[in-house]
């Protein structure tokens, strides 16, 4: 009889790794019967969406040009407005990416003498430079909008006190992700950005929350959006597009914000009227069909790769029993050899470009070196499975996706194959009682 190991070993994964993955395997059960259980939740809240607002056959048709009345777009928008439980949406290929989503966002909604406050500290790398905390041409700073930001109290929860004195005349929008990102902080729940939310508003009334919702979407019952946040913002090449969408953008919000960001986003007085879906409206619609099983497949991955690599000592993000919020794993390898045997790993495992080995390079908009494996059919689509990381101490990898779960398992497997193949202190221990 075939097994599986069989088909691992022709990948080149050792009986030892294998094993020590299996074992590692039976304490999760409970763990991703819970991630089933939230997938099984958002996958009707998601068809409910779909159902209410009558997609058919006719939303799927491509259109062109300035891409009036385009029934497919707005239909999907209202489809992402009613998920998210907001007054509107704006979800288009026309958004390139989460970074140009936030911007989008950002800039709609602040004017010259308003002020912007990051209550998580710095924000996420490539939104630097949209702030101008990087100097660069075409940021809010040089439009006139100030800055602000709170660190996280040292334990990585919001710093209230500090908020509350950082609030001022000018500040028109507090920034908060829920995700963490490259840092090495806990991810925020939806239960702690409501209380920030409510927080805030209610020391100053009419103040705007904007959450970057990067890789939070569908890993708890509730979003942002649903307690009060007033623009939820994310990358369609992450949880929401399902691995399908090969390109775009989304931010759910009021009315009032969504309106303004679909006059940045193509012209004042334009608007969402403008805006041709060039025939790749229905990956968009599938792929969040999609994105509820996707998104637990990925999570699984994530803590599949922290119970793997803990016990070895490398510090995992959050450890394999803690609760979760996002898709993103981070695994502090200690030095930039091992960053670059799990990324060759990762790599090894992929359905596309498995043959190339990656190294790090400068990546436009962050500031060190990056490391990146990933073997994606949409490029750079981190629901795919693929790991990062900035080349910068303690080395941590990022490690996220898979659009199955038996895919981040083999990955992780390869990726800690390759760890052991590369000698990398802590490996020895795989294969001796832990
Ligand atoms: C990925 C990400 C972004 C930026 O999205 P891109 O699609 O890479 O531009 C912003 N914030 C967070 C937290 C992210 O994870």
């Amino acid at each position: 009889m075939a097994d599986t190991f069989e088909m691992m070993a022709a990948m080149g994964i050792s009986r030892e790794v294998y094993e020590y993955g299996s074992k590692a395997l039976k304490s999760l059960e409970k763990r991703f019967k819970k991630i089933d259980e939230i997938a099984e939740y958002n996958q009707a809240k998601v068809l409910l969406a779909m159902q209410k607002n009558r997609v058919s056959a006719a939303c799927f048709a491509g259109t062109t040009g300035y891409g009036y009345d385009d029934v497919g777009r707005d239909t999907l928008e209202r489809v992402y407005a009613d998920t998210f439980h907001t007054e509107a949406a704006l979800v288009r290929p026309q958004i390139t990416c989460g970074t140009h989503a936030l911007a989008v966002a950002l800039s709609a909604n602040l004017r010259p003498g308003d002020e912007l406050l990051s209550v998580n500290g710095a924000p996420y790398d490539t939104l630097q430079e949209v702030i101008g905390i990087r100097p660069g041409p075409c940021s809010l700073a040089e439009n006139g909008v100030s800055y602000r930001q709170v660190d996280l109290k040292r334990n990585g929860r919001f710093d209230f006190k500090k908020i509350e004195k950082a609030i001022n005349d000018k500040t028109a929008l507090v920034a908060v992700q829920r995700s963490k990102g490259y840092d090495e902080r806990p991810s925020f729940s939806v239960k702690e950005i409501a209380e920030l939310t409510a927080f805030v508003k209610r020391v100053k009334s009419g103040l705007k929350v904007m959450v970057d919702n990067c890789y939070g979407e569908f890993t708890e019952l509730y979003e942002p959006s649903d307690f009060g946040a007033d623009m939820v913002v994310g990358s369609l090449i992450k949880n929401p597009g399902g691995g399908l969408a090969s390109v775009g953008g989304y931010i759910c919000g009021t009315a009032e914000c969504v309106e303004r960001c679909g006059y940045r986003l193509s012209a004042p007085g334009l608007g969402r009227e403008v805006g041709a879906n060039l025939g790749i409206i229905r990956e968009m619609f599938q792929g969040f069909f999609l994105a509820p099983t996707v998104t637990a497949a990925a999570e699984k991955g994530a803590i599949f790769a922290a119970k793997l690599y803990d016990p070895l000592g490398f510090k995992c993000i959050p450890a394999a029993s803690e609760e979760r919020h996002d898709i993103i794993q981070a695994v502090e390898l200690g030095s930039e050899k091992a960053m670059l045997a799990f990324c060759k790993g990762i790599q090894l495992a992929a359905p596309v470009d498995s043959y190339v080995t990656p190294l790090p390079w400068d990546m436009p908009g962050y500031e060190d070196k990056v490391i990146m494996a990933a073997g994606a059919f949409v490029q750079g689509a981190s629901i795919e499975l693929s790991a990062d990381g900035p080349i910068r101490p303690p080395y941590a990898v990022y490690f996220q996706g898979g659009l199955t779960w038996a895919h981040a398992k083999l990955g992780i497997l390869m990726s800690l194959q390759k760890m052991k193949d590369a000698g990398i202190p802590g490996t020895e221990k795989i294969g001796q009682e832990l």
